[in-house]
């Protein structure tokens, strides 16, 4: 994990298609100051303040993340292979401006994002950047034997097992040790996944108007309809672990512990992170710092219980947030 925060070098845009409307989409990703976080405005609807991307805007999770972006009725979809994608290359910093309701989907995967993000690069910016240090379990279960959950760990550890009733997916297994070179290769070309039959449901509905085999891998009871097949033989348990990546980007802060995911999806996803806004005597914020040869974590100078029992960091209060700033001080490092 880097010990300063980063945002992009220069704003880049995105031309493409919403995978539910159907409809052609522009989407510009801006540099962003020190301790703003990911934050999103809809251009097409005049908004000029962006809106933060975390965890309490969510207002849809069935099949993708749907962030709103203001009281009424305004709202963004399918933002999680984008979150994912600056999560995934440490860019804390960001604000993504789209011209209507759905990020667009690309080729399914983190791939064309990150490709450009690593063309324009990353600035480092002179803020140090905190952390959510796991020290206990914190756990969501569901009664169809789902269950995600965050042990402690010293660094950010995915470790996400599938279980389909589908021949074609059935069981697959994937760990991985987070780093942004690791992301690039091993996560981020992984592409959404769905089933033949549940594409035509989704269309019956009005949904997925924009989806092909361009943007999903669709499997029907004979495998992989694409033509090419798959980028990885296991590409549906990496795709869920892209998927957690940028959901649990919405937390508001890198997380620093192992993440054992089963049989989850998005309504898992966030069960968990509800659990962790519960559970604060779990984690405290933390922070690296230069000691000599050696990086050491620090812990917020106030603890994360005195902060209460219900907020998670974003809903800091103006003068922490100053004071975790404050504290921090980048010239040692
Ligand atoms: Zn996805």
């Amino acid at each position: 994990m880097d010990a300063l925060q980063h945002t992009l070098r220069k704003s880049i845009s995105f031309n493409g298609t919403g995978v539910h409307s159907g409809r052609p989409v522009e989407l510009k990703v801006y540099p962003a100051e020190i301790n703003s976080g990911i934050r999103l405005l809809r251009s097409d609807l005049g908004q000029t303040e962006p809106t933060p991307a975390f965890m309490d805007r969510v207002t849809d999770t069935r099949l993708a993340t749907t962030i709103s972006t203001d009281d009424d009725d305004a709202s963004i979809a399918t933002v999680e292979h984008l979150m994912a994608a600056l999560f995934g290359l440490g860019i804390d910093n960001a604000v993504i401006a789209v011209n209507g309701s759905e990020v667009p989907i690309m080729d399914g995967s983190a791939a064309p994002f990150v490709r450009v993000l690593q063309q324009v690069g990353r600035r480092r910016q002179s803020s140090c950047r905190w952390m959510l240090k796991f020290h206990e379990v914190v756990r969501f279960d569901d009664d169809q034997g789902r269950t995600v959950r965050i042990e402690p760990y010293d660094g950010l550890r995915i470790s996400y097992q599938i279980d389909y009733e589908h021949d074609q997916i059935s069981r697959q297994y994937y760990d991985i040790d987070l780093t942004p070179r690791r992301f690039t290769k091993e996560i981020a070309g992984a592409r959404t996944f769905c089933l033949l039959r549940e594409v035509e449901f989704m269309r019956r509905n009005g949904l997925a108007l924009g989806g092909s085999l361009d943007n999903a891998v669709v499997v029907d009871d004979q495998g992989v309809m694409n033509h090419g097949g798959l980028r990885y033989t296991d590409e549906f348990v990496r795709h869920k672990i892209l998927d957690l990546i940028g959901d649990l980007a919405l937390l508001g802060f890198p997380v620093l512990g192992r993440v054992v995911a089963e049989k989850s999806g998005h309504t898992q996803h966030f069960g968990l992170m509800q659990a962790v806004a519960a559970h604060p005597e779990a984690w405290t914020i933390v922070a690296y710092e230069t000691q000599g040869e050696n990086r050491v974590l620090r812990q917020l100078a106030l603890s994360t219980r005195a902060v209460g029992g219900r907020v998670l960091p974003y809903l800091l209060p103006p003068s922490l947030v100053l004071a975790l700033a404050n504290s921090c001080s980048p010239a040692s490092w």
